[in-house]
């Protein structure tokens, strides 16, 4: 099975306004195309001015979380269905700062993910292990246990999701892992995803945490590394894209 194309993705988390999306937008839009699937994940207020801005070209946009229940009463979520009213694409689940800031295990994640999928809309699972995880050597049982649970509860729709890997210590702290322990760490969720599907080479492998134009090349030329999860490089335009291409 032939490589997948690689993917990059920018994760705003909270920040923006229309003024400044707009703007960022069409800079990412002039700088390209790119070789590489390009996309954006913004705060859900602003996933319609998105769709008008990206509609009618080949940058793609997501959200950041997506609740795990279809309908009911939880108070400020926001399903599946309403992401793909919006257009789209991608749902980011599990990044570190949902499961630190708000207590969100492996299974709802796994959860999340599975929503996501069944209206079209495709989860990126975030995995990653804290400083202290890996200095205590606990890197590949961390990240194994929560790919784990997605396994289980996607079973086969697996071979459809993105998984990011996002050492929690490299996330917007300016240490960026070196690609040697990016790779080691893919190559990892790579054979744990082989035993579970006989796609898993199709399956994109995206490395997050503090990717700059300057270091992302060489780690996007890894064998298991199919691109990146942007965070703060992807709200200066010049910088996304300079990413954007170095997958390219
Ligand atoms: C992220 O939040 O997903 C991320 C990778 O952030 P940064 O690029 O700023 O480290």
């Amino acid at each position: 099975m032939s490589k997948p194309k690689k993917l990059v993705v920018g994760n705003w988390k909270l920040h923006g306004s229309k003024a400044a999306n707009a703007q960022l937008l069409s800079g990412v839009l002039a700088a390209g195309p790119y070789a590489a699937d390009v996309g954006v994940c913004a705060p859900f207020p602003y996933l319609a001015d998105l769709q008008a801005q990206l509609a009618s070209s080949a940058v793609t946009w997501g959200a950041q979380d997506v609740s795990a229940h279809e309908q009911g009463a939880y108070t400020g979520e926001v399903n599946a269905a309403m992401l793909a009213e919006f257009g789209c694409r991608w749902a980011i689940v599990g990044h570190s700062e949902r499961r630190a800031y708000h207590a969100e295990s492996d299974q709802l994640v796994a959860d999340k993910a599975k929503a996501a999928l069944a209206k079209g809309v495709t989860p990126i699972v975030c995995v990653g292990e804290t400083l202290e995880q890996r200095e205590a050597g606990h890197t590949e049982e961390v990240v194994k246990r929560q790919l784990s649970a997605v396994i289980h509860t996607l079973g086969a729709c697996i071979a459809e999701i993105v998984v990011a890997y996002e050492p929690v210590w490299a996330i917007g702290t300016g240490k960026t892992a070196t690609p040697e322990q990016a790779q080691a760490v893919h190559a990892l969720l790579r054979a744990q995803l082989a035993a579970a599907t006989p796609k898993a080479s199709t399956i994109r492998l995206l490395y997050g945490g503090s990717v700059k134009p300057d270091n992302a090349a060489t780690l996007f030329a890894q064998a298991d590394i199919d691109g990146g999860l942007i965070g703060g490089a992807s709200l200066k335009a010049a910088d996304f894209a300079a990413i954007c291409r170095a997958a390219g």
